[in-house]
């Protein structure tokens, strides 16, 4: 994430909807990349204006939902205490996750525009009824319990999860997303796909069955030189989906870092880069193309955990890279440059969303909740 300056030429950041300095009401526009006073032709997203949880702009007589807020389906029932404060944490970090992909060349189509678009419920469980985060078909579902941060903290201590945040759900789940986006209608000889499955494995693995057993056995020891995180062993889109959320990542946290002026080599600590003839000994068609920017990421990360210990917080980015997964990073940076060549970015006067998303109330989260698709193989578990 890069940061911003007003036209008054103080620094905003990405959530900001007020300039300290010149009192500009502000937003974030993803056109141009850039935040900007709200005036005309720019008004707030309506998500911004109803409930102040987005604060993107969008063009007067225009849709109005922002590109992000516009992929919404059904939001949470604000009627009930807390769930707006939550839905506006989730809201941060779906844009921010949105906001990387955009920057990337894949914003995402929203489903109501295209059946292989993308859409999002966020749901809260009701008595009998639980709500499992995953992915099924391009439907997103979040449980709003994990914008609460005793929850979330408590579901990643009983998982044994070194990392679990917010914008981790997201890109973990667009992850699913992309990879039926990437691969679901390929031939079985696409090479692409057949090195995907060289790197991650045979997807047509039976999905249950492999959970099951994940969650029987657990992982095996070694499971730290194949994978970026136990998690990932449980069955090769689990892998594809925890690795893309790893290149989200990286992407951003060098993007971030890069806004402030910090490079990965002007962090002095004894240091062996991954080289690209020991990254690409056994995947000869791998594009090495994103070495530079795991490598600055790789020296990077230690003295960003320094920085959290010394503030008293945990360790901030808990992996740690092997030649194998350095590998599936380099596999996904380049399935994304092959599919930013051919995405048509959406163009918003092509897709007006003027009615809103549905708002959950137990009647309408029942059926989303209890059909079956929440539960194929295909859903995640997280
Ligand atoms: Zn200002
Ligand atoms: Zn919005
Ligand atoms: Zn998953």
């Amino acid at each position: 994430m890069i940061h911003f300056t007003c036209t008054c030429g103080n620094a905003l950041f990405f959530e900001n909807t007020l300039c300290l300095q010149c009192n500009s009401q502000v937003g974030y526009d993803l056109g141009d990349n850039t935040m900007k006073p709200v005036a005309s032709p720019y008004v707030q997203c309506r998500n911004g204006t109803e409930f102040g949880v987005c604060n993107w702009l969008v063009q007067a007589g225009g849709p109005e939902y922002c590109t992000a807020c516009a992929l919404n389906h059904m939001v949470p029932d604000l009627s009930v205490a807390g769930n707006k404060d939550s839905w506006h944490k989730m809201e941060n970090a779906k844009h921010r996750a949105i906001y990387t992909l955009a920057r990337m060349g894949l914003t995402p189509w929203d489903k109501k525009t295209r059946p292989d678009g993308l859409t999002f419920d966020f749901l809260t469980p009701i008595p009998n009824l639980c709500v499992m985060t995953g992915h099924d078909e391009g439907v997103i579902t979040l449980n709003l319990n994990e914008a609460d941060d005793l929850y979330r903290e408590r579901q990643r201590h009983n998982l044994g999860e070194p990392y679990r945040t917010l914008v981790g759900h997201f890109r973990h789940e667009l992850g699913h997303y992309y990879w039926d986006r990437f691969f679901a209608q390929s031939q079985e000889n696409d090479p692409l796909l057949m090195e995907y499955r060289a790197l991650f494995g045979d997807e047509r693995e039976d999905y249950s069955a492999a959970l099951a057993k994940y969650y029987a056995n657990g992982p095996v020891p070694t499971w730290s030189t194949t994978h970026i995180t136990c998690y990932a062993t449980a069955h090769p889109w689990e892998d594809w989906a925890e690795t893309w959320a790893q290149y989200l990542h990286i992407v951003d946290g060098v993007e971030t870092a890069g806004s402030f002026g910090w490079a990965g080599k002007s962090v002095p600590i004894p240091f062996t880069p991954f080289k690209a003839q020991e990254v690409l000994a056994d995947t000869p068609g791998a594009d090495a193309s994103f070495l530079i920017t795991l490598n600055d990421w790789a020296r990077l990360s230690p003295a960003l955990n320094e920085m959290a210990s010394s503030l008293g917080h945990t360790t901030m980015y808990p992996f740690i890279f092997s030649v194998k997964t350095a590998q599936k990073i380099l596999f996904i940076h380049k399935a994304v440059g092959f599919a930013a060549q051919s995405w048509a970015k959406p163009v918003p006067t092509e897709a007006p969303s003027v009615q809103g998303p549905a708002v959950q109330t137990p009647a309408v989260q029942a059926p989303a909740v209890q059909a079956p698709a929440v539960q194929t193989p295909a859903a995640a578990a997280a």
